[in-house]
């Protein structure tokens, strides 16, 4: 069967391999310069560290077939992020932990301790947290929501955490304990050689074929037995409806020498501070070594029609748009649409590579 893949991000990588392996012929159609989609690294020109270019990012999964799959194509290092936050002018550990709660307060408690202490500070009214807000305040209170949620949230979303869902907190876990690791996940590490590499040892295989700096056109899809489309779901239906309400970031990179803050990522708080945080790439191959360092801050924006969507942003209320592009997309027999900005959802690198590989594995005519 001929396949067409719209894009060559994590999503389509894997889903066009495991085909290929099928027997499958794959032609890949990239509109950037490079594989890898949002996770590509490449060494800095200056520092020779290897950046991440459009962002930080973690593998991190409690999938064993996943955590298997990935280190088929790549050799992982063992990395653990411990993220800090800089707010209200001091320095705490991420996720809020026993650590943050006493330096916070200034006590010295046990994690029973803490934990009764952070229940009286939570709001207990609040028995069914429906939005980021009351999810906050239902677990860790006002003055820890104020100082390490609250403005970063309205920064990073630019909207009132009222009006997300508590989903986008859940993300991050609170532990009575020391314990700073900022995922819960049973397997953590970084690819040695970036994420790139690995992507390219993905797609190298024999039935694929790889087109970058071309972007797939909706008429191609005539052309194909089937389509596996990775681009904006929106974007595909000409945004008939509509455009989709996306976050981008802008990073200014900056220079300095030796250490600039001393881990990969700081995260801050306070909402006056334009950045929501700022990554320090070294950090993140802690077995290399660099004399200098690049680092970047993260600004994060309405995503207007010429930007990188990054982050699609789903509101408490939901979104008509969404389903009514989902509906039309349920009517497609020759395109599936896969990843984050085919499915519109916020999905870890774990989570794509999970549904990528049972995509596949189901795949018929
Ligand atoms: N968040 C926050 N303060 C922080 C870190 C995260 O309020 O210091 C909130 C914010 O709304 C963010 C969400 O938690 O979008 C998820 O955080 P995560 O670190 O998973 O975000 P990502 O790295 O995917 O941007």
């Amino acid at each position: 069967m001929d396949i067409a893949m719209a894009g060559a991000g994590l999503s389509c990588a894997v889903i066009g391999r495991e085909l290929a392996e099928q027997g499958h012929k794959i032609t890949i159609f990239e509109a950037r310069s490079h594989i890898a989609g949002n996770c590509h690294t490449e060494r800095d020109d200056k520092t020779d560290v290897m950046v991440h270019v459009y962002g930080p990012h973690i593998f991190h999964t409690d999938n064993e077939e996943v955590w298997n799959y990935v280190n088929k194509y790549a050799k992982f290092q063992p990395y653990t992020n411990r993220v800090k936050s800089t707010t209200q002018g001091h320095v705490y550990s991420l996720p809020i932990n026993l650590l943050t709660i006493n330096q916070f307060f200034d006590k010295t408690l046990s994690p029973k301790e803490a934990k009764y202490f952070i229940e009286s500070k939570a709001d207990m009214s609040i028995t069914d947290p429906q939005s980021f807000e009351d999810q906050a305040l239902r677990f860790v209170g006002q003055d820890l929501y104020e100082a390490f949620f609250k403005g970063y949230t309205k920064k990073q979303w630019g909207l009132d955490p009222k009006a997300l869902p508590a989903s986008i907190l859940k993300r991050l876990p609170v532990r009575f304990n020391y314990d700073d690791n900022y995922f819960s996940h049973q397997y953590q590490g970084m690819p040695l050689k970036g994420y790139t590499a690995m992507v390219a040892n993905i797609l190298n295989h024999h039935n694929i074929k790889i087109n970058l700096n071309t972007a797939f056109n909706k008429s191609q899809v005539a052309d194909y037995d089937h389509v596996f489309y990775s681009g904006t779901i929106d974007g595909f239906y000409d945004y008939e409806y509509g455009r989709l309400p996306y976050r981008t970031l802008d990073f200014v990179k900056k220079y300095a020498e030796g250490d600039f803050q001393g881990c990969a990522v700081m995260n801050y708080g306070d909402e006056d501070v334009p950045y929501t945080r700022i990554s320090e790439h070294k950090h993140f191959a802690t077995w290399e070594e660099h004399k200098n360092t690049v680092y970047f801050e993260e600004y994060s924006r309405e995503c207007e029609p010429e930007d990188i969507p990054y982050y699609p942003i789903n509101l408490l209320e939901g979104n008509e748009l969404i389903a009514q592009y989902r509906a039309k997309a349920a009517e497609e027999d020759k395109v599936t649409f896969v990843g984050r900005l085919g499915t519109f959802r916020y999905l870890d690198m774990d989570v794509i590579i999970k549904e990528a590989l049972e995509l596949a594995n189901h795949f018929k005519i």
